[in-house]
């Protein structure tokens, strides 16, 4: 374990950050890596020689034979090849060797990884290219080199390209914008995240004994346990001794790779918790939380746990999300969502505010769909997440600001005069007072919004693309309205746009409990999206005002938008289609074997009962004998009715019908083939099943 006066030393050991580089690159090596870190720009060839010298270096000393591009293909999980340093000298011996070249560029067979359309247009080969921005770490023997992937033909084959450009596009509009506003020290803009993870842990082997865990990740079938979360005795409950080292253990490994782990708690499901970073450059938070969720497996497995990323593991049983916290900074330190102390930091931040109102307004379906999946779509709605329907929490007092700006008056305490934007038309807004609401979908929360639709299995950096690119849409409009005015008129102007953009959106702000049917209606009303399930939602990430926005911000090419709907189907249907296969093994086999055994049982029973004891009648074992019977009855039944509807799902071909059908109707037999399955599940002794039920895997942990 490591000692608490070792930690700052211990922290980012396993990091090739900015500590190791300014100790063992040359002066104007480090400078030039360090500009291209802070502003994105290009790095020469030398430059990359120097480094991956001295990346070498420290590696071999760190222990690491190997290095590896690490990337994130469109799987959204994270892929990896290892290479040696060595290199035969031809005399039997080897030296270990690492260039510029190699550090730059790798070339992966991309065969293999998901592409969409794009592979049948463009070359299957694809390369990695190194993201400076995001440091470099020693992992299990290896240096890991944090890559962006694109095939042969410039598209992008992964979930970091396009957020960098999303991180650039944003970054530019802001820039304009504060330019125009006066801030003319301003030159970049950088996006902040910060991503709580929420998770599961159960016993190991009760995880081995489990298909519908092993090859889907949540349960499939499984009655519930007489207890559940009803008595809310697990939110930020005394933390377990075996849950608390693996907590210990899990904070450790992540500090070593420089992961700002700070928070970690019980969560309100049993079995669950969460841990929250401390925020960073997004790019950096979204290699982290990927990072994040592999070491929290690895380090579970070594305390004999299996950790649930799924996002619905359990029926009846809160599901996991990711609160995507975001925000954005100048390089001058101004957090454009911080109200700040000064009066003169009002405009920034009223503008980013409004901007932010309006882009998720416009886009809620795609912003919808950044979080669209298998998962997913059984928390989103189902009163302990987000509804579907994206709306915005500001909290008392921000309305009342808002509502000044609509009616052009300064807000000062309730008091209303002429509104003038340079003076003091915000009051100072503390931490405090954005009370907080839970049912929110995405709430202000001080100085930062926080989106809580993301899965907890997903990569965040799809939910961040589209925000980013969001607003900086909408904040180009914005600029594009302003450019060339100044004093008087730039302030009337930006008065009069504050004003429009917020009567036009406003419809989308809502401080009521989210999780409310008369939310639902009214949200109907107020012609909000209410996008259920991925399939509802898929059209509209090729909708036209969809491809405009991506393709003018230059995130996506038309083909890349293409390749990513096909992506995002065809894992829906797939995903779908091994939850229906392994629900119908696990209960024709498990399941069916545990009725049999325990009906025979029964059968002997009764007969031997009555048998001893002449005109005794076994009423209790005869009834549940019964109803044993009836429950297998049915099963049967929609067991065959479960085939034959996936049988058919297979023969679809388009996928968008193929993805509805899959939705719509294989689902639902899963759903009433499972009330059968637990039906019968629930009469018998936990004995003669083959796998654990949902009391052992919720509450046996200690
Ligand atoms: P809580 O929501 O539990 O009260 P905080 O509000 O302090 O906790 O933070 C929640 C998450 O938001 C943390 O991961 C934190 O680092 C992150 N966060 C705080 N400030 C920012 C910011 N400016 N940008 C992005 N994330 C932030
Ligand atoms: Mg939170």
């Amino acid at each position: 374990m490591m000692e608490a006066k070792r930690l700052p030393e211990e922290y980012g050991s396993l990091v090739f950050g900015d500590k190791v580089m300014r100790e063992r690159l040359p002066k104007d090596v480090y400078k030039a890596v360090h500009k291209t870190i802070v502003n994105g720009t290009h790095l020469e060839l030398d430059v990359a020689n120097s480094v991956a010298a001295a990346m070498k270096e420290w590696a071999i000393e760190n222990g690491a034979t190997h290095y590896t591009h690490w990337f994130q293909p469109m799987t959204g999980l994270t892929a990896e090849k290892h290479d040696s340093f060595i290199s035969p000298e031809g005399d039997g011996t080897v030296i270990m060797e690492f260039s510029g070249k190699e550090l730059v560029k790798g070339e992966p067979d991309a065969s293999s990884f998901p592409s969409g359309g794009l592979r049948a247009t463009f070359e299957a080969r694809g390369y990695t290219a190194w993201d400076p921005s995001s440091p470099a770490f020693i992992k299990d023997g290896s240096l890991y080199i944090p890559t962006a992937f694109c095939s042969y033909g410039g598209e992008a084959l992964d979930k970091k390209t396009p957020l960098l450009r999303s991180m650039e596009a944003l970054s530019k509009e802001a820039v304009k914008l504060m330019q125009l506003l006066g801030y003319k020290d301003v030159t970049r803009v950088n996006t902040t995240i910060g991503s709580e993870q929420e998770y599961f842990l159960i016993d190991k082997d009760d995880y081995m004994q489990r298909k519908d865990l092993l090859f889907t990740g949540r349960t499939l079938i499984g009655a519930p346990a007489t207890k559940g979360q009803e008595m809310e005795d697990h939110y930020f409950g005394v933390i377990k001794p075996k849950v608390s080292a693996f907590m210990h253990d899990l904070d450790e490994e992540l500090w070593k790779l420089g992961i700002p782990a700070k928070t970690k708690h019980n969560e309100v499901a049993p079995a669950q918790h969460e841990m929250a970073p401390v925020f960073e450059t997004a790019n950096v938070a979204v290699d982290h939380n990927q990072l994040t969720m592999e070491v929290m497996k690895k380090v579970a497995d070594k305390h004999g746990f299996s950790c649930l990323l799924h996002e619905k593991p359990f029926e009846g049983i809160n599901g996991s999300g990711k609160h995507n916290n975001w925000s954005i900074c100048t390089d001058t330190g101004i957090n454009l969502l911080d109200p700040g102390k000064h009066p003169e930091d009002n405009i920034p931040f009223l503008v980013t505010l409004i901007a932010v109102i309006a882009a998720v307004d416009e886009y809620a379906p795609q912003l919808r769909l950044s979080v669209a999946s298998a998962g997913n779509d059984h928390r989103l709605g189902a009163n302990e997440a987000p509804p579907a329907v994206i709306s915005i929490f500001v909290g008392d007092e921000l309305t009342k600001v808002l509502d000044s700006i609509e009616q052009g008056s300064v807000f000062k305490g309730g008091a209303k005069e002429k509104m003038e934007m340079g003076a003091q038309v915000l009051p100072h807004i503390t931490k405090d007072n954005t009370d907080r609401n839970r049912t929110s979908p995405f709430a202000f929360t001080g100085n930062k919004f926080e989106f809580r639709m993301p899965g907890s299995s997903v990569s965040v950096a799809n939910a961040n693309i589209v925000l980013n690119t969001a607003v900086a849409e909408i904040l180009s409009k914005i600029t594009k309205e302003l450019e060339g005015l100044k004093g008087d008129e730039l302030q009337t102007k930006l008065t009069e746009l504050l004003k429009s953009t917020l009567i036009d959106h406003k419809r989308v702000l809502f401080d009521g409990n989210g999780y409310t049917d008369e939310w639902i209606e009214e949200a109907e009303k107020r012609g909000l999206a209410n996008l259920k399930s991925l399939p509802d939602a898929m059209p509209e990430w090729i909708s036209d005002k969809s491809i405009e926005l991506f393709t003018s911000h230059q995130i996506f090419t038309k083909e890349e938008i293409e390749s990513r709907y096909e992506i995002l189907l065809e894992n829906y249907t797939k995903s779908i289609h091994i939850e229906s296969l392994t629900m119908q093994e696990m209960v024709r086999k498990d399941l069916t074997s545990g009725i049999v055994a325990y009906e025979m049982d029964l059968t002997k029973e009764i007969i031997q009962k009555e048998k001893a004891l002449p005109g005794a009648k076994a009423t209790l074992e005869g009834k549940i004998l019964k109803t044993l019977d009836e429950a297998s009855t049915q099963i049967s039944e929609k067991l065959e009715s479960l085939k034959a509807k996936t049988e058919e799902a297979e023969g679809i071909e388009d996928i968008q019908k193929q993805a509805e059908f899959y939705e719509r109707t294989v689902l639902k037999e899963m759903n009433d083939l499972r009330v059968y399955a637990d039906q019968a599940e629930a009469l018998i002794p936990d004995e003669y099943l083959s796998y654990p039920t949902y009391g052992q895997l919720l509450f046996s942990l200690r």
